[in-house]
């Protein structure tokens, strides 16, 4: 039984409290792990831990900073394996994702940010004969990052790493659903050297360490991934404190394929875009639109790759996809599938579990789903299912598209597929998302912002957008 510990002030230790939660494989459904079931005194010590090693940290030079990260990035790649079988155990993902994507993109955060701080540079704006003005960005002071269970070391890694880039002090926390490759982490941080008390990892449930790190009074900003619910609590909790706020919430995406599209790319793309990692990832295309010219084609190739999808063991490399994070979110998403069927859905492929033998016949597997047949504005079109479920509408013009599209509450990313160039800029213009890909799906450069509009989020994470975000400017205006 592997006991996690909270990483406090440098050192690996147990909650306070001394009580545990049990950490399920949803691979299994078993029990194999214990996380420290933490409370306000936890996150109290790791803030004044935090706050203890702020002025050090703060006033070291960003190359010195960018130094320990790119020596804790060094250090993640060396364990890719040993953190990719831990990431896919507690979490339920196929190993070759968690090799692929998870563990390296960890890496890519440290140092991408480790090298960024060094080419951060300021504002400066000039008054003819009058004055210069130059904008001082300096740490601000112990940043709060909570993230979410689905991409687990990757997102913590998001935050976490131009928190301390900026020269901020950390205190975060992982899901309880997934809190292993955190814990790996705080061991790597260890041994990097990283001072005592600049990065602080308190595991628990969200209603206590999460809910306590939001409102502690000297942590001044707060960075969260997760549902669109709990940042709502989260807004409501810090916002009268005058906190600074990243909330990076739920989405809804439209995968869009026009007649003109390059068919076997397009549904290729939407194979991945709909099914990788379980349909869990907040950038997943879950409704699929398609023109009716093509739609027929479409869809018959879609599902018949659907079909040949093998879902099961996360860690036998042939399986795309491996199990959901809980007994929990596997009966939310079959409730989905219910509604969509008294909404009048046809189930085309999928819409049941899938019952493994020997150790995994307890695990949470469930069918890639493709539903048809649903009005744009029913729930099930709506709400976000946040699983392998997708559903799939014709439509006839831009206009009609575009309409489906932007009728949820949710803006966060968009696909389009065409091979007219104007029709691709004109539905970038009008789509309200804050990421579109354009014949693709999910290919990110870290320099360049990502985040939602409307209930998907406040704020941009990524390249200058973070650093931003984790620094507060200052304009000095000196008269000439
Ligand atoms: P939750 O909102 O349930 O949880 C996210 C994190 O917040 C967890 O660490 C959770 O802890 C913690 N938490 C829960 N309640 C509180 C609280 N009251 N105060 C402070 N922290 C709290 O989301 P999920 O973990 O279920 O993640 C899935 C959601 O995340 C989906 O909606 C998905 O779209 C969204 N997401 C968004 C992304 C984006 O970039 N926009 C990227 C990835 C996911 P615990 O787990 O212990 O309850």
């Amino acid at each position: 039984m592997i006991q996690i510990k909270n990483y406090i002030n440098g050192n690996l230790v147990e909650s306070v409290s001394r009580q545990w939660l049990d950490n399920i494989a949803p691979a299994t459904g078993k029990i194999y792990s214990q996380l420290p079931d933490s409370d306000e005194q936890d996150v109290a010590m790791a803030t004044q831990a935090a706050k203890a090693a702020f002025s050090t940290w703060s006033n070291l030079s960003a190359e010195k900073r960018g130094d320990f990260l790119i020596e804790i990035s060094n250090r993640i790649l060396k364990k890719l394996d040993f953190l990719a079988h831990a990431e896919s155990m507690d979490s339920g993902k196929p190993l070759w994702l968690a090799k692929q994507t998870d563990i390296p993109r960890s890496a890519s955060n440290f140092k991408f940010f480790g090298t960024g701080i060094q080419h951060f540079a300021s504002e400066s704006h000039y008054m003819e004969e009058t004055a210069i003005n130059y904008t001082l960005r300096r740490p601000i002071g112990i940043a709060g990052c909570i993230s979410p269970w689905n991409l687990p070391l990757y997102l913590f890694t998001w935050k976490i790493a131009p928190a301390l880039a900026a020269g901020n002090t950390v205190v975060a926390k992982p899901s309880e659903l997934t809190p292993l490759t955190a814990f790996y982490l705080s061991e790597i941080c260890k041994e990097a050297g990283l001072p005592p008390g600049v990065l602080n990892i308190v595991h628990g449930l969200g209603a206590k360490v999460g809910a306590s790190i939001v409102k502690h009074p000297e942590i001044p900003i707060i960075s969260f991934t997760g549902g669109t619910k709990t940042g709502e609590e989260i807004a409501r909790t810090a916002s009268p404190m005058f906190k600074k706020l990243s909330l990076e919430l739920g989405g809804k995406n439209p995968f869009i394929v026009f007649n003109d599209a390059t068919m076997e790319d397009a549904v290729n793309t939407a194979i991945r875009a709909s099914f990788t990692n379980q349909g869990q990832i907040c950038l997943c295309g879950s409704r699929l639109f398609v023109q009716h010219e093509i739609y027929e084609t479409f869809k018959n190739e879609f599902l018949k790759k659907v079909e040949a999808i093998q879902v099961g063991n996360p860690f036998d490399e042939k399986n795309f996809m491996g199990a959901l994070v809980s007994k929990q979110h596997l009966e939310k998403i079959e409730s989905y599938v219910q509604l969509a069927k008294e909404e009048g859905g046809k189930i085309l492929t999928g819409g049941y579990r899938v019952k493994l033998s020997g150790e995994f016949n307890e695990g949470y597997y469930y069918r890639p789903t493709v539903i048809e047949g649903l009005s744009f504005q029913c729930r099930t079109n709506q709400e976000e299912i946040f699983g392998p479920v997708v559903t799939l509408q014709p439509f006839d013009t831009e206009e009609e598209v575009l309409e489906y599209a932007n009728s949820t509450m949710y803006g966060l990313a968009s696909s389009i597929w065409t091979n007219d160039v104007k029709r691709a800029h004109r539905m970038a213009e009008k789509i309200k998302t804050g990421i579109v890909w354009v014949n693709c799906w999910m290919l990110r450069d870290l320099r360049t912002p990502f985040g939602g509009m409307k209930s998907s989020g406040i704020g941009r994470e990524g390249g200058w957008e973070a650093l931003r975000f984790f620094t507060e400017p200052k304009n000095v205006c000196i008269k000439l």
